[in-house]
Order: structure tokens, then sequence, then C-alpha cells
């Protein structure tokens, strides 16, 4: 990563250690260092690396990929949050989910402000008009927290530090009381410096991945 000078926010943010195909030993230890937010893309494989860690202790488990309809039902009990509804598909099925489950889960939406067709999420003018709709719409079980979104993919820091400041200007603009989930290992000072609440960071932590 190049070197920025980094700012020092007011309100710095969580992290959220991105323990993805890091095995359970490693997550063990992270743990005991006192590190007690977690991030897992894959559903099941998160479930079976937390089971005993969410039995004993108080940590909170973060979903963090595209959530997909198919496997949304698991999240319940299983995941606070999920930081992946880049649709209405799946935010409807999530919020069905939800009434049957009777369990809360807490959403961000997925805003792709890059325009890059391999990401996903709600595009700009879909976004603000779902988060209108859900202001007007309190659900119990399944709650609106806030907007998350991804820099470019290649990396380029002056395209990312535009996109984290313009999901700020929506936030404050829109939804002022709600979080902004932005920022992984490569861009989370920007991030920080541009009013991320929630920071993913995984390899930054763990080390480098062999593999998604
Ligand atoms: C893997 C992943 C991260 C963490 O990525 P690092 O570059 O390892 O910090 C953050 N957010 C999402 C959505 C991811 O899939």
């Amino acid at each position: 990563m190049d070197e920025i000078e980094f700012i020092r926010p007011k309100n710095p943010p969580k992290l959220i250690a991105v323990s993805k195909t890091y095995p359970i030993e490693i997550i063990s230890l992270a743990h005991r260092e006192g590190i007690k937010i977690f991030g897992e893309n894959k559903i099941k494989e998160g479930i079976e690396k937390f089971e005993i860690l969410k039995k004993e202790n108080q940590i909170e488990l973060h979903h963090i990929g595209p959530v997909q309809t198919g496997t949304i039902k698991k999240l319940f009990g299983n995941f606070e949050f999920t930081h992946g509804v880049g649709s209405n598909s799946s935010l409807i099925e999530l919020k069905k989910q939800s009434e049957q489950k009777k369990t809360l889960i807490n959403f961000f939406l997925q805003t792709n402000l890059t325009n890059e067709n391999t990401k996903s999420g709600y595009e700009k003018t879909e976004l603000i008009e779902q988060i209108k709709k859900e202001l007007e719409q309190e659900n119990e079980y399944c709650k609106f927290y806030g907007l998350m979104t991804m820099g470019p993919s290649d990396g380029n820091l002056e395209e990312t530090k535009k996109v984290f400041s313009e999901l700020n200007e929506i936030r404050i603009k829109y939804c002022p009381n709600h979080f902004l989930s932005m920022g992984m290992s490569g861009d989370f000072k920007i991030a920080a410096e541009n009013g991320s609440d929630y920071i993913r960071v995984g390899s930054a932590i763990f080390g480098t991945r062999n593999s998604l």
C-alpha cells in the first residue's frame, strides 16, 4: 500500500477482524489478544468456525460478503450483522426470514459507487430511494443499520477517497443516525478519515490469504 498521511478521526471506527479462510487456531489466538468482533464471508464456514467461541464468549459475528437468497435463513441466530444486502430480492428474503425466525439481524445496504460491473450493490439513486423506504418502515427483527461500500478494484487511492467521502455525504444527508461500513486492509485509513464506523480488515491482521 502507498503511504499516506493518516489523520486520526474524532470517532474511531470499530474493527471487524475478517477471519475468512483462516483456521480456528488463529482465530482463537486473536480472540485471546482481545479481538471480539469478527467477519466471515461464507455462512456455513463462519458458523462452524465460531460455534464454540459463540457459545462461550461475547463475540459479535458479521457476515460481510454478498447475501445469497438461498442461504439467508442460516444467518439468523449465527450472525448479528450482514453487510452485503445489495438488491431488493435479497432484502425481501431477509425480511421474510426474519419474520419467520423472530430473530434480530442488523443489515447494511451495499452500494456500488464505482460503477464496476463486477461489484454488486445498489446504484446511487436506487440506494437513496431504498434508504427513504427503510426509514419509513421500522421492522422489528430486520434492522436497517447502515451503508456499506468498497473502493475501486484497482486500488486507486484518489478514487477510493472520492467513493468513501461520497457515501459519507449520502449518510449525512439521508440517514445521519446510521453507520458506515467501509475500509479494508488497503484503504482503512482513508475510510476512517471519511467517517467510517466499521472497518473490515483481514489480511493486514492475519497475513496474506492463499485463497478466497
Ligand atoms: C475479504 C473482505 C474484506 C477484508 O479484506 P482484506 O483485504 O483482507 O482486509 C473486507 N470486506 C469484504 C466484503 C471482504 O470480502
